[in-house]
């Protein structure tokens, strides 16, 4: 029996939780998965996936500890919770490092204190992370805890693309600064990159494209990355499925001058904007089912979606200088065959050319979409951030 990492995925009313065998294939399914919901009310739901099945199990759920504690025991009941298996390591998915962390790190007191330190900087998401830290702590205390985190990736940007213009003294006392989210896709994908190509990681520039509900893009030259498109939040960079993107940030000032509250604007631009605010629907399959129906405004989301899409991958061609690699991955960009299609169009110029039925191929891991003698090779790597976070974590197992 192999030894497992759990990875945990805690949000304010929610843990996602995977059991993962660090030295699978990526394309395999994990060795369990599921979903602790709705806690803190009456009909929390576990769902569990094992062995091809599918259990649900709906009881109200008091808090995180109490979740967690019925989903080990739902695990247990079917043969793979920690009284079953050997869960050798525990990885958390931790949303901000700030400047703290450049890396992943094992966790003890101090290091959840740091975590705590940076709630400023992402006040829905470290509070969660860190319940889910400490009751996973309690209730598996023999194995190593390890924090990973999203901005892990993106600590070390160069200073022009990572600081923004404002005034430096304000900048310094509010930490604000351009600190990148999904760095854990975007290594776990880079870093696959060299090795398709057969080149040297150290040679190797390449965008990386992950779009998902969030999405993101970044420059990675040689191994570093030295741009991203998210900023101090998850809400900059390209459109996404609720989010805006970037926008004029006086749009922000016009609003709340026009009477609405700095809450209201919050909701607006991370939940009713972006491909939703735009068209109604922000998941991809239903957006094309619209666009298949002739349905205007889904087209025009569509079109503002590829039209953000292409000015990131043209500003990070410049500042790459020589690019070798464009990497698409997550929900859309992984299955989107429309997407790669017109986000690529027209660019031979550039070096860049897609071969249509490589980019119509069904996703079952790692390929070229490009053309033979494209000079830019433009790829599909599906994205596994509970895998590279279990081998982060089993890297300090016992
Ligand atoms: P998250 O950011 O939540 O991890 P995912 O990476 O799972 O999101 O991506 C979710 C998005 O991917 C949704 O918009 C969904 O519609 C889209 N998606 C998933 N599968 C497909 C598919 N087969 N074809 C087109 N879009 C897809």
């Amino acid at each position: 029996m192999s030894r497992l990492a759990l990875v945990l995925n805690s949000g304010s009313s929610s843990v996602k939780f995977q059991l993962v065998d660090p030295d699978r294939d990526a394309t395999e399914p994990p060795y369990a998965s599921g979903l602790v919901e709705r806690i803190g009310e009456d009909n929390g739901t576990i769902v569990l996936k094992f062995d091809g099945e599918k259990i649900e199990d709906v009881e109200p759920i008091a808090d995180h500890a109490d979740g967690l504690d019925k989903a080990f025991a739902l695990m247990d009941a079917h043969g793979c919770g920690p009284h079953s298996v050997d869960i050798a390591a525990v990885g958390h998915r931790v949303v901000h490092g700030g400047k703290l962390f450049s890396g992943p790190e094992l966790i003890d007191d101090q290091i959840v204190e740091m975590i705590r330190d940076l709630i400023p900087l992402a006040p829905l998401h470290n509070p969660a992370n860190i319940v889910g830290i400490e009751v996973a702590r309690q209730l598996l205390p023999e194995v190593p805890h390890v924090a990973v985190f999203d901005t892990g990736f993106f600590h070390d940007m160069p200073p022009a693309a990572a600081l923004y213009p404002l005034d430096a003294a304000v900048a310094a006392e509010h930490n604000i600064r351009r600190y990148g989210f999904h760095g854990t896709s975007h290594e776990y994908v880079s870093r696959q990159v060299p090795g398709l190509l057969g080149k040297p990681a150290a040679e190797v520039n390449q965008i990386t494209l992950h779009l998902g509900n969030g999405c993101s893009a970044a420059a990675v030259r040689g191994g570093q990355a030295v741009d991203t498109s998210m900023g101090l939040t998850p809400l900059a960079g390209l459109m996404m499925g609720t989010r805006t993107g970037d926008i004029d940030p006086g749009i922000i000032f016009h609003l709340y001058r026009q009477g609405l509250s700095i809450d209201e604007i919050d909701d607006l631009c991370n939940r009713r904007s972006g491909l939703k605010g735009v068209s109604g629907v922000n998941d991809f399959r239903v957006l094309q089912e619209r666009m298949d129906n002739a349905d205007q405004d889904a087209w025009a989301a569509y079109q503002m979606y590829v039209h953000q899409l292409r000015r990131y991958i043209g500003s990070y061609m410049l500042i790459l200088g020589r690019l070798d690699a464009i990497a698409f991955t997550a929900g859309v960009g992984e299955n989107h065959v429309g997407i790669r299609r017109d986000s690529m169009a027209a660019l031979e110029n550039f070096g860049i050319r897609i071969d249509p039925e490589r980019n119509a191929a069904p996703n079952d891991g790692p390929r070229f979409i490009s053309t033979e003698d494209s000079a830019v090779k433009v790829l599909v790597v599906p994205t596994n951030e509970e895998l590279a976070i279990a081998r982060y974590a089993m890297a300090y197992a016992a």
